[in-house]
């Protein structure tokens, strides 16, 4: 044999196995995606989602707070609401007594140092379930549909959270959005996290179970990404790096590895986030259920290979594992 050819000499031992990872996972690039119904003492499952819950803003305590102690240190806050009145153009997702605006000045009083990120759609919230608003014709119209969505980031910076996340794939929303933040004072003190290529998945669904966020026609196609778009996600991670966004996320997670290692060459100056969604998570917990792979094992392997791929900060359920697991 070659010189050349002997590597193993190189992994023999736990700990020259972990100095094969370029970068380590660490409790803060975990980010925890929790669900805020408008009953203020919800604890709901989510069936499709296991091991998750619908919270009510009164229930952020105990919810919360055992996280906390393990090292938590950022959660993204997706409303649920039930008992609102949707419309057009989604008014209800600023609504002060709404659950998101509500759950952000409580985690804010409850845990000082936690840091929050809220996403920002329509969906949840109009009439039509769609992420913009449309034309007569029963189009897009992405002037309006972007003003919208900055208007809703700019209530959530102002009820007090750190960063808001858009998830609608509206043309021009980082863009929007950011001048909102800037000409309201927030510039400078809120983070705009871009779902920069955020595609149309099939690892949707448990989600649109947990939210309630179907569209009532039609598919989300002309504005999330085709599975099959390199190229289209490669010039939208671009556009949204020019437009002002200070973190690019890639969604989902695991079948699209190559647009993460994409934007980790396209935006090397920025944190990347992906975010592992439901579907997948649901996967990896069905799988170990099914006797396919050891459960811990599996979720490990997941999150480490998006690291690999240049991630430096994940959305995922299995966030409150990971706070365990990381503490052995
Ligand atoms: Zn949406």
């Amino acid at each position: 044999m070659d010189t050349s050819s002997v590597l193993q000499g190189g992994y023999q031992h736990p700990l020259s196995r972990s100095w094969q990872a370029r970068r380590h996972l660490t409790k803060s690039m975990f980010m925890y995606p929790i669900f805020i119904t408008d009953d203020p003492n919800a604890s709901v499952e989510i069936l499709s989602l296991p091991g998750q819950r619908r919270w009510g803003v009164n229930k952020l305590e105990e919810f919360l707070g055992p996280l906390v102690k393990k090292g938590l240190q950022s959660v993204i806050i997706f409303g649920v609401p039930f008992n609102c009145v949707k419309d057009e153009r989604g008014t209800p997702a600023d609504d002060p007594s709404g659950p998101v605006i509500l759950a952000v000045k409580k985690l804010r009083q409850l845990f000082p140092s936690l840091y929050i990120a809220c996403d920002v759609c329509l969906c949840e919230y109009t009439s039509h379930g769609h992420c913009g608003l449309f034309r007569p014709d029963g189009s897009i119209d992405p002037v309006p549909s972007a003003a919208r969505i900055a208007e809703v980031a700019l209530s959530y910076a102002k009820a007090g959270a750190h960063c808001v996340a858009p998830s609608d794939m509206m043309d021009g929303r980082i863009k929007a959005i950011k001048l909102a933040l800037m000409n309201g004072g927030y510039g400078n003190q809120c983070t705009l996290m871009s779902y920069s290529a955020k595609f149309a998945s099939s690892l949707y669904g448990p989600f649109r179970d947990a939210a309630g966020s179907a569209p009532a026609f039609g598919d989300r196609k002309c504005y999330q990404l085709p599975p099959q778009a390199k190229g289209l996600a490669r010039r939208a991670i671009q556009r949204d790096v020019a437009e002002g966004a200070d973190i690019i996320m890639v969604k989902p997670a695991l079948p699209y590895l190559d647009i993460i290692q994409d934007a980790a060459e396209l935006a090397p100056n920025h944190p990347l986030a992906c975010y592992q969604v439901s579907g997948e998570y649901a996967m990896v917990v069905a799988g170990a259920r099914a006797g396919v792979y050891d459960l811990r094992t599996m979720a490990f392997e997941s999150v480490e290979s998006m690291v690999r791929a240049g991630c430096t900060l994940i959305l995922t359920y299995f966030t409150p594992q990971f706070l365990d697991w990381l503490s052995e």
